[in-house]
């Protein structure tokens, strides 16, 4: 059976060898003749995928010996809760740069909690752009600074991360390994896996050790980390197919040269989309600011609207799937993360090309 080519935000893509080792080993994990599903989360097996796929992340993304993997559960949206039920206390105030949905939620969490500041927005801009340093408000003395890495739903990125004082906190939901990270500099980063890391029901927190410590939630023993860190996020039941699967990827992602190689097939694949939409003279036009735009979420509309369903429509007849932009946004939005080969960006640049030279009676002009 062919395989689609699926430009879905999430749950996304994964990887075909990953799911024909994971149908190869369904029923019988190691010839157990039982799913690893059917399994104890404290027997052999179980605990082997587990310690596997924490020692591969640590690995893949040079996690320092300062700072401690978790799996989670909740998504990234109980992320927003947690952060600031652990470490925004009386007497202290959060900031949150505001980038996209994601990041206004977040920041909307975190005053339910405690006292926030914004520290930047670009919202006024339509969150075309990742606010620079010199728009940022003052910062001295937060609990904690909030960032979201990759804005999914507009489609833009921070490209450098900035130097501050504040531990700096970040939903990387949707960029995590697609690049190399500098993880000493962060104080807590959380991801959904259903992006780029795996399928949905994992939540993957890396954070410093110290301050995870100094952290706490006195009001649940289940939302304070401590409780995850001390017993190796095997305090309850984990998601245990979830983190197997997670395994997998990573596993995968280090034949395809850990972030290094993952980044730099990342680039040429959005390249190839960002191109043909810059090519067509204003047939496309990007969301995303130049400097701001993501390599994981390409957003771009059509000049003349009134050619956006058929845009899409004749997309779907060709098999490319998932390109409706967020219900909250619309317009058109080609999600590439790790697990979407160049072949299939490619394959889309080529028909965003031929669809535009079928309308000659629009804006476009060649370049
Ligand atoms: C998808 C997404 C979320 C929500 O993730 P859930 O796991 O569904 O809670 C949060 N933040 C970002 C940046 C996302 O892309």
């Amino acid at each position: 059976m062919a395989r689609a080519l699926n430009f879905s935000a999430g749950p996304a893509a994964l990887p075909l060898e990953v799911l024909e080792r994971a149908q190869r080993e369904f029923s019988s994990y190691k010839e157990s003749g039982m799913s690893i599903m059917e399994m104890s989360h404290r027997g052999k097996h179980y605990n082997r995928v587990h310690s596997e796929a924490k020692n591969r992340l640590k690995r893949l993304l040079e996690v320092p010996d300062t700072h401690d993997i978790l799996f989670l559960q909740g998504g990234a949206s109980l992320q927003f809760s947690m952060v600031p039920m652990n470490f925004l206390h009386e007497g202290q105030t959060a900031g949150y740069i505001v980038t996209g949905s994601w990041a206004e939620k977040a920041l909307k969490e975190a005053q339910k909690i405690g006292r926030t500041k914004v520290i930047a927005s670009s919202k006024e801009k339509q969150f075309r752009s990742i606010p620079q340093r010199t728009e940022w408000t003052a910062h001295e003395g937060l609990a904690y600074l909030h960032i979201t890495s990759n804005n999914t739903i507009y489609g833009t990125q921070w490209h450098e991360f900035p130097e501050t004082d504040a531990r700096l906190v970040a939903d990387m939901s949707s960029d995590i390994l697609s690049r190399p990270l500098d993880i000493g500099k962060f104080g807590l980063i959380y991801a959904g896996a259903q992006k780029n890391l795996g399928p949905s029901g994992v939540t993957v927190v890396i954070a410093n050790k110290e301050w995870l410590a100094a952290g706490s939630c006195p009001q649940s023993k289940f939302l304070d980390y401590n409780t995850h860190a001390e017993a190796d996020s095997l305090y309850n039941t984990p998601p245990t197919f979830a983190i197997y699967m997670l395994g997998l990827v990573l596993e995968w992602a280090e034949k395809q040269g850990g972030t290094r190689g993952l980044e730099k097939k990342n680039r040429e694949k959005a390249a190839a989309l960002y191109d043909s939409i810059e090519r067509s003279g204003g047939f496309y036009i990007p969301h995303a600011e130049k400097g701001s735009e993501s390599q994981m979420n390409v957003t771009f509309t059509l000049a003349d609207k009134d050619l956006e369903t058929d845009f899409l429509a004749k997309a779907a007849e060709q098999g490319f799937i998932g390109l409706n932009g967020h219900r909250s946004i619309g317009g058109c939005r080609a999600s590439i993360y790790n697990a979407v080969p160049l072949e299939a960006c490619e394959k889309l640049a080529g028909f965003m090309n031929a669809y535009r030279k079928n309308h000659p009676a629009s804006t476009f002009s060649f370049q």
